[in-house]
């Protein structure tokens, strides 16, 4: 077994502090891996503090892993001892379903398995995270990284990079769309990076008056503060694509009014209570409303390659471990430009 030092939660209402426990030493396709940086995603919050139901505690979160391997089961050919790596979302699924067969591991069929908050394939072992110095994956789980990326910046491509990359990707993004990205965090940064470097004419809408210049120099063509109605108007009946990546109830309506005939809104924030939409906004004009789950193995190697060819990162601020729970209440309040990533010789 590998003693493994990290931050957990032991329940909802409390905060994160040092945990030790032990991960599986490597099996026959495991690959070990020394942890660098981990991102701070709010799917972190969500989960630490219950609010998606479920939630298994101890919990040690993070799913925007980067770090160098240090160990390999015998029979993995993939990697080896110095690679630098990273794991996202999930650590394994069936690997037999057709989703599974299709790279879509995401959606198996017989269940993915998530990096923290879940429990292993049988049924017993919890998962713990990356805010963690080691891990221990499955090697077909494992991506390939370069190691002259920024590779703190590079961390949250595994899990914000690929959650906007893949439905940019499936509804066919490219010159010649309008593309709107709801919501300036984590996510929505990365949603303008990819939707530019696609060559979408891109806008940005914002509850946030201090982000409007930043949103143009992550490559917007356009600001909107979603709170001004008249702003909104202006854009009634005009978008191809509008990503909703906003992490609190909130009121889609006014949003399907920007899409055009056959236009569609996917939602990949997470709010905890159920939104209510209005079926005319719809019907008339032929529109769709779907959701979107992070990306496969495949397409995350894929957006990592195409992340390495257009140069694109993620814009961080570095902390210790010791900064987290701080950083969980600034995310809350939108105050982070844009995404937290752990140091993790924070731990030791
Ligand atoms: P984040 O960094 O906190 O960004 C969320 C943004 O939403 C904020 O920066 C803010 O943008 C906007 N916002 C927050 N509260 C709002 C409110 N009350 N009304 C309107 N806008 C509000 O979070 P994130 O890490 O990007 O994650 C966003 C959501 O995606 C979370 O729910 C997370 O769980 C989910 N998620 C889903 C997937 C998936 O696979 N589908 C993967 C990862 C994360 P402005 O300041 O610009 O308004
Ligand atoms: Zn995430
Ligand atoms: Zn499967």
């Amino acid at each position: 077994m590998i003693l493994t030092k990290s931050y957990a939660t032991l329940g909802p209402k409390g905060n994160l502090g040092p945990f030790q426990f032990e991960r599986r030493s490597p099996r026959e396709n495991d690959v070990v891996i020394d942890i660098l940086y981990c991102g701070v995603c709010h799917s972190d919050i969500h989960q630490a503090r219950d609010e998606w139901g479920g939630s298994i505690y101890p919990m040690v979160p993070g799913h925007e892993i980067v770090g160098t391997v240090s160990g390999i089961g015998k029979g993995v050919s993939y990697f080896n001892v110095g690679d630098t790596v990273g794991v996202g979302c999930l650590v394994d699924s069936c690997r037999e379903c057709p989703s599974c067969h299709e790279g879509l591991e995401q959606y198996c069929e017989g269940g993915m398995v998530p990096t923290y908050n879940s429990m292993e394939r049988d049924g017993s072992t919890p998962t713990f995270g990356g805010y963690s110095n080691k891990i221990v994956v499955r090697e077909e789980f494992v991506l390939k990284i370069d190691p002259k990326l920024n590779l703190a910046a590079t961390a949250p491509l595994l899990c914000a990079g690929i959650t906007t990359y893949s439905p940019l990707r499936h509804w066919d993004i490219q010159k010649g769309k309008k593309v709107g990205i709801v919501g300036l965090g984590g996510l929505g940064h990365m949603g303008v990076k990819f939707s530019q470097a696609l060559g979408a004419e891109t806008v940005v809408f914002t509850t946030s008056e201090s982000k409007k210049s930043d949103a143009l120099r992550l490559g917007a063509n356009q600001v909107v503060l979603s709170k001004h109605e008249a702003e909104m108007q202006t854009h009634q009946n005009s978008f191809d694509f509008i990503l909703d990546t906003i992490s609190a109830p909130h009121d889609v309506n006014p949003y399907l009014q920007l899409l055009k005939r056959d236009g569609s809104m996917v939602l990949v924030g997470v709010p905890t209570k159920p939104m209510e939409v209005s079926a005319l906004n719809l019907i008339f004009s032929r529109k769709s409303l779907s959701g979107s789950l992070i990306g496969g193995i495949k397409e995350t190697q894929e957006m990592l390659d195409f992340c390495a060819r257009h140069q694109i990162v993620s814009d961080v601020e570095v902390i210790p471990i010791q900064k987290i729970n701080e950083a969980y209440e600034r995310v809350i309040r939108s105050d982070v430009k844009y995404r937290f990533v752990i140091d993790m010789k924070s731990l030791s």
